[in-house]
């Protein structure tokens, strides 16, 4: 289905070939370019070059992801961004995009089913729309890799990553832990998306980037140190979280939540973890029933979970209160040296499944006010991972907006690394 998303890229020295709009083009070191998308008016040629690919999209398919994967393989470089970093002066106006976008082609052969609302075309609507409002070509595109099970092991527990792996491989289409719909190709999704996060929290900590989105699936913030839920399998943010406080040295880490659903795997994960500051917004008595005002955390984590459970229908208004007499006050008092984001977009009015009542331009709102804040309190520092939204369109444009705030932010100074960065044990 999602290769009804097909385009024509071609680049030098390679034949033209058909891709889902280019996700399996970022092979590292190499640039594609799209002629499609290169036109005056790019939207005028998806709907032909969609029909035309709907018919041989099958055939290309399974020779084109096989090219893909020998391709990544026999090419040992480094992602461009994360091994040539542009060295720059504090003030210095940013020339190489200083926003990172983590994405991988695997996440889309994470399959939940005809019908499931977590689906591969999310990731596609993104990048449409991010192409469409021109921000493709500023942001930087580091192929991540995936976490090792070591560091996947900072948040979950060694049983509960053998049964993941195991049910996978298996065949199964759900993970006998609950209820995560999983396919034949979501081990390499799942770890993926976890190491996309690491690598992100990485980029940003050397200053090679000044801030990331991760557009990964699946989504995390279910997961729980000991089992998958909802439409999670690892915990993407509280992995990133505990690789920047274990393997990178930060002693404060704040996580921010605006899915419409409570983040119950990250509260969980950080129950009496003193090091992490979590800030929830959720819609109340909806899945998965957590995230009551009187769970605060507990031991040296007392009072660093905030939740508030809202309304449905709250709005932007709602929001702004919120982060501005709670969130802002508790992260000032806090200091985080990095702030992290499960970034949900069913908090959108036109969500299937949520119902808090954003409109697009709110996320963006909602995140200019996180970025003021990192600027004041860590340096910029901001890695944004993609947790829910349902609608296409919705996901798509608000997306963007996030993305659009960061990159604008991103063209300022970047920051200086806080920490020695050791090998990465990934
Ligand atoms: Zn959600």
């Amino acid at each position: 289905m999602l290769l009804n998303h097909g385009l024509w890229y071609t680049r030098p020295g390679f034949e033209p070939t058909c891709l889902p709009l280019g996700l399996l083009h970022r092979a590292r070191t190499r640039e594609m370019i799209c002629p499609v998308l290169s036109q005056p008016d790019p939207a005028r040629h998806l709907g032909p070059c969609g029909s035309t690919f709907r018919m041989c999209a099958a055939l290309l398919a399974g020779l084109f992801f096989s090219a893909a994967r020998t391709l990544y393989a026999a090419d040992p470089a480094p992602p461009a961004a994360l091994a040539s970093p542009a060295p720059q002066a504090e003030g210095e106006p940013s020339a190489a995009p200083a926003t990172g976008y983590f994405t991988h082609p695997a996440f889309l052969e994470h399959r939940t089913g005809e019908g499931h609302p977590e689906r591969p075309e999310r990731l596609v609507a993104i990048e449409t729309e991010l192409r469409k409002q021109g921000l493709w070509d500023r942001l930087a595109h580091p192929l991540p890799a995936p976490a090792s099970t070591d560091t996947i092991g900072l948040v979950h527990g060694a049983d509960y990553i053998a049964n993941a792996r195991k049910d996978i491989a298996a065949g199964r289409g759900v993970l006998t832990t609950g209820d995560t719909s999983v396919s034949p190709g979501s081990w390499e999704a799942a770890i993926l998306a976890a190491g996309a996060v690491c690598d992100a929290v990485d980029a940003v900590l050397t200053g090679k980037l000044r801030n990331a989105f991760c557009a990964v699936r699946p989504p995390g913030h279910h997961a729980t140190p000991d089992r998958g839920m909802g439409f999670c399998v690892f915990n993407n943010v509280a992995v990133g979280a505990r690789h920047a406080l274990r393997a990178r040295g930060l002693e404060r880490v704040m996580v921010i939540d605006w899915d419409v659903h409570h983040g119950n795997g990250t509260q969980d994960a950080f129950w009496t973890d003193g090091a992490v500051l979590q800030f929830h917004t959720q819609e109340r008595d909806i899945y998965p029933g957590s995230g009551q005002a009187d769970e605060r955390g507990a031991g040296a984590a007392e009072g660093r979970i905030l939740n508030f459970p809202l309304e449905r229908g709250s709005g932007i208004a709602v929001f702004e209160k919120l982060y501005t007499e709670h969130l802002a006050p508790a992260a000032r008092a806090f200091k985080p040296q990095l702030i992290l984001i499960s970034a949900g977009y069913d908090s959108h009015a036109d969500d299937p499944l949520g119902g808090l009542g954003l409109r697009t331009e709110d996320y963006g709102h909602l995140t200019r006010i996180v970025l003021n804040l990192a600027d004041e309190l860590c340096q910029g520092r901001v890695v944004i991972a993609l947790e829910g939204g349902y609608n296409l369109n919705a996901l798509g444009a608000s997306a963007a907006a996030t993305v659009a705030e960061l990159e604008a932010r991103g063209r300022q100074a970047r920051p200086t690394p806080i920490s020695p960065i050791n090998t990465p044990e990934k």
